[in-house]
This record gives C-alpha cells, sequence and structure tokens, in this order.
C-alpha cells in the first residue's frame, strides 16, 4: 500500500490504518486536511480499537437508517471537511447521486485556499456543483461565532437534512437548533456531536462511507420511512458504549 511516497508492506498488522493515515498526512501535504484535522483523526483511532476495527450491527442499523433519511429527504446536503475529502472523495460523490444530494465545503478552520483544494479534490472524483466556496458561503448559522458560521444559501443554510461526518459539537447543535434533520458519523459515541444527531454513525469514516453509498444504492424508490421512524439514536449510541466496555 502507497500514499505520499511512503509504502506500507500489505502484511502489516496494521497497515489498513496505517494507509488511512498516510491518506490524510498526504491530504495534509496537498493542503486539504488542517493540522488539527490530524488530532482529530487520532482520536478516531483511539476509539476504532475499541470498537474493534470493524462496522459493528449497530454502526449498520444506523447507516440503513442514515440512507433511509437521505433518500426521504426533499433538500439534502452533505457537508464535507479536509478529513473526509482527503479519506473519501470518492464515496461522497458516489452518495451525492445515489441520494440526489447537494455536496457542500463546510471547514471549521476556514480558509479559501483549503475551500478551493477541496473543491478540487470532490471534482476530480466527478464533483459537479460544489456549494460552499468563498464568497459563495454568505449565509450565516445563528449562534456561531465568525467563520465558523458561514453556509451556502443554496446549501446547508436551506437544508432539510445535513449529513455532516467528523463534525465538531457546536456546529452539529446549532444545525440542530434550526431545525435540521441532523445525521453524522462519529467513532465517539460520547461526543456533543454524536448526542446531538438524530442519527449517528459510530464507525470509522473509511468503513461507514462504502456502507452508506451501498444502503442508499439498494434502498431507492423503496419504501423507508419505517426504517426512520423506528430508529433509536440515544438507544444506539447506548449500544456502541456496551461494545466498548466489552458487553457485546
Ligand atoms: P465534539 O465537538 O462533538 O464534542 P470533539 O471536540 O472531541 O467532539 P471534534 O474534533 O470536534 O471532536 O470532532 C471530530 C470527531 O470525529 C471526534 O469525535 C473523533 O473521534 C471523530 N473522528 C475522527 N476521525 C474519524 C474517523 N476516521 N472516522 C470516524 N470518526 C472520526
Ligand atoms: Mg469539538
Amino acid at each position: 500500500m502507497h500514499a505520499s511516497g511512503i509504502s506500507i508492506p500489505p502484511d502489516h498488522p496494521r497497515a489498513k490504518s496505517l494507509y488511512t493515515r498516510e491518506m490524510l498526512v498526504d491530504g495534509f501535504r496537498r493542503g486539504l486536511v488542517a493540522p488539527e484535522g490530524l488530532i482529530a483523526h487520532g482520536r478516531g483511532e483511539a476509539y476504532d480499537y475499541l470498537v474493534g476495527e470493524r462496522t459493528t450491527k449497530t454502526a449498520q442499523r444506523a447507516i440503513k437508517a442514515a440512507a433511509a433519511a437521505l433518500l426521504l429527504s426533499k433538500q439534502p446536503v452533505i457537508s464535507v471537511n479536509g478529513n473526509t475529502a482527503a479519506l473519501c472523495p470518492k464515496e461522497i460523490v458516489e452518495l451525492a447521486q445515489a441520494a440526489n444530494a447537494a455536496i457542500e465545503v463546510n471547514l471549521f478552520y476556514r480558509t479559501e485556499e483549503r475551500e478551493i483544494a477541496i473543491k478540487s479534490q470532490l471534482e476530480k472524483y466527478g464533483a459537479k456543483d460544489v456549494l460552499g466556496v468563498g464568497a459563495m458561503a454568505s449565509a450565516r448559522i445563528p449562534e456561531l461565532q465568525s467563520e465558523r458560521r458561514r453556509v451556502d444559501p443554496e446549501g446547508i443554510y436551506k437544508a432539510d437534512t445535513v449529513f455532516v461526518p467528523l463534525e465538531d459539537g457546536d456546529r452539529t447543535e446549532a444545525l440542530v437548533k434550526m431545525g435540521k434533520t441532523v445525521i453524522t458519523v462519529d467513532l465517539n459515541p460520547l461526543s456533543r456531536t454524536a448526542k446531538m444527531a438524530q442519527i449517528t454513525i459510530v464507525d470509522n469514516i473509511v468503513r461507514a462511507m462504502p456502507a452508506l453509498v451501498q444502503a442508499a444504492r439498494s434502498l431507492n424508490g423503496k419504501p423507508v420511512k419505517k426504517i426512520v421512524d423506528d430508529f433509536d439514536n440515544k438507544r444506539n449510541l447506548k449500544e456502541s458504549l456496551k461494545i466498548i466496555r466489552g458487553g457485546i
């Protein structure tokens, strides 16, 4: 396996995890990932160990509910930050197509350079209209400070459902207060984001995204409302915690 010029022996016991790291470091060097994003990934890795570095049954249930909610939604938006753009650009574009969703670049540490780099990365994988770049992000999320508030009036601002993988708790809370349905991917079931969102997929984004694309494709055109209605995020998070504590 190979990224950023460093080869990782495929038989290394932690090859997958090392490869994911290298993708992020490569993304950092290419101006997609913020230095803080590398630290956030480290926190994710620790939780990934605790869930056994696999997509649990509990995560699968959340993935199905997330796909259903995206398909039901009238104006879904996928919010993309540097880590997500570095780790799964292909799946972001595939999910946007499968769920008829818009894509918006939305950064915690916002710079126009990074926004443009992320937009180009997504376009390389086939994205057409990438929202939220530069002056396009002219609307404001109430309750947040300065640059962290900015969103695209055609994207997150008017969306009914926002998919915000690897998001910060404050911003998730602000989106929920705006009345949005919020779906996230977060390996830490105790994070504020995990608790605030209506659907939390406790899984590594590199495993969750391909599964989510798959679920959106296979549920397309089917009656999915019951899947969303029956999903209980609190219960699901409790189950994830139980797995982490070794109960399952
Ligand atoms: P919160 O603000 O929600 O309380 P936090 O401040 O601990 O959380 P942030 O940096 O704001 O963390 O958000 C990033 C979240 O993404 C963290 O909970 C981290 O565990 C999680 N995370 C990082 N990398 C991954 C990954 N590859 N897959 C899934 N989750 C990840
Ligand atoms: Mg945070």
